[in-house]
């Protein structure tokens, strides 16, 4: 990232009105005086001791209230119920949840109406949701299909020269069944579906794609490609100088091209046709406004640079993801895919919204946590057998939450809505000249 130099000049005048330079190249010296104490350890692996917890409070030496607030009755009663979720325990985050809803579906997997959980502390965003959902049920109900799902692991292995690699990416092709053979025997559910593989110069990323019933599938897929290549490492005629289990070629946590190119997770695509009396009713804005704005935010999109097109992807999944007890980091991953409007017979709006790489679950991970397991058990998508339906719901979701934000910019309300709703300023306070251009 390039800096203006000439805003430089106001940055370090700013910082040399508090302290001079010597203290703060003393203050970004490296310094080893006074080590903190490290933190206590306790209980075995994958359980949680009531008297580490204790000992860490003690250690943070803070207010009792402080303690209280994270360490309450019921997180203290459900402690041992976090042991396989984290390390270092010392209390649990509350966050207000809110629904969102009815949202009809009509996918493959999903049927019904659903009120769909969402945590947040963002206010405005339960009740766009709402609205867009709402416009969807209206319709009839969204039309979903999850299409098709892959969890990728890529192990890369660096040889000496081209020549190792040829010889090693032979004898891989010829062990491609061993390897399904023995990913199968780390996993009941998981499947290795196929492998391809990546050369760049002497280096060789092997890309593992498989299947992983109804977990998101990353621990599984880990485990799996790690006996796999060990077996590898024990057989090949040509041992490679290094290698590492995941050569960032997965497109694990990030955005990245790859979302286009291959599935990870669960490819799910969902649509809508809304009449021009749900726009005028329900979304206070008629097809023509919203084309106009998608056109304009496809272009703004294009020149940023985003990877796929669309308009606010993460905000409703991160809030499901957390509701749900999927890993919230895969949201940056998650939340790509193609949003498209288009004109529809009668002045209708045609909506779709695709997504490649849904990364989910309904067993595993977070799954099974107290809260969450409850926010699954309100979608009716707890346990095996899910999967597909939650990654269909996750899909209308962000779709409706692309109606809406799309008709808020179009109607000219983004602004007021959360004026209203995140600093409480009623209506008859607000001055100025009205934002809806129409
Ligand atoms: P997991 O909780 O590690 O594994 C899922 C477990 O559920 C497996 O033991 C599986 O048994 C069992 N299972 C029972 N019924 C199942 C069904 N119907 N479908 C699928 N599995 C079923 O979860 P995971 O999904 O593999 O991993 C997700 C977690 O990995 C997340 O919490 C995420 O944060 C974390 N993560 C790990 C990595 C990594 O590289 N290790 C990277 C990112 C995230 P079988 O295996 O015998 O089928």
């Amino acid at each position: 990232m390039a800096t203006d130099l000439r805003g430089v000049a106001g940055y370090f005048e700013r910082l040399l009105a508090e302290r001079s330079q010597g203290e703060i190249e003393q203050d970004l010296t490296p310094s080893l005086e006074d080590m903190p104490p490290s933190l206590p350890r306790g209980g075995a692996p994958g359980t949680i001791s009531a008297r580490a917890v204790k000992r860490r409070w003690r250690l943070l030496d803070v207010e009792a209230s402080v303690r209280d607030r994270l360490l309450d009755d019921i997180a203290r009663r459900q402690m041992p119920l976090y042991a396989r979720n984290i390390e270092n325990f010392i209390g649990t985050v509350k966050l207000p949840v809110g629904l969102a809803g009815p949202l009809r579906m009509r996918g493959l997997f999903a049927g019904g109406d659903y009120y769909v959980p969402l945590a947040t502390t963002e206010a405005a965003l339960v009740a766009s949701y709402t609205r867009g959902a709402q416009a969807i049920t209206q319709a009839g109900g969204c039309t979903a299909a999850a299409i098709w799902e892959g969890v990728t692991r890529a192990p890369v292995f660096a040889f000496d020269s081209l020549i190792d690699v040829g010889k090693f990416i032979m004898w891989a092709g010829e062990h491609a069944q061993t390897f399904r053979d023995i990913a199968a025997s780390t996993t009941r559910h998981g499947e290795l579906l196929r492998t391809r593989f990546n050369m760049e110069g002497n280096h060789v990323y092997l890309i593992f794609e498989y299947s992983t019933g109804d977990a998101s599938g990353q621990n599984m897929v880990t485990i799996a490609t790690d006996a796999v290549c060990r077996f590898i490492l024990d057989r090949t005629p040509v041992r490679p100088a290094y290698w590492f289990v995941e050569g960032n070629h997965s497109g694990d946590k990030k955005a990245s091209h790859l979302s286009f190119q291959n599935v990870r997770g669960r490819k799910v695509t969902a649509e809508v046709t809304l009449t021009p009396d749900i726009l005028e009713r329900r979304l206070k804005t008629s097809a023509r406004r919203m084309l106009d704005f998608y056109r304009v935010s496809a272009i703004g999109g294009v020149m940023s640079g985003n990877i796929g097109l669309q308009g606010h992807y993460a905000n409703g999944m991160a809030a499901l993801y957390i509701a749900c007890g999927q890993d919230a980091a895969c949201v940056a991953e998650s939340a790509v895919g193609v949003t498209r409007f288009e004109a529809a017979a009668n002045g209708g709006l045609y909506a779709s919204v695709t997504l490649p790489n849904l990364i989910l679950g309904t067993v595993g991970g977070g799954t099974g946590l107290p809260s969450q397991s409850a926010c699954l058990d309100i979608l009716r998508l707890s346990g095996p057998g899910n999967a597909a339906a939650l990654a269909e719901v996750c899909a209308a979701l962000v779709l409706a939450g692309e109606l809406s934000i799309s008709a808020a910019l179009a109607a000219g309300h983004f602004t007021r809505a959360h004026r209203t709703l995140a600093r409480g300023v009623p209506e008859e306070r607000k001055k100025g000249p009205s934002e809806d251009p129409a």
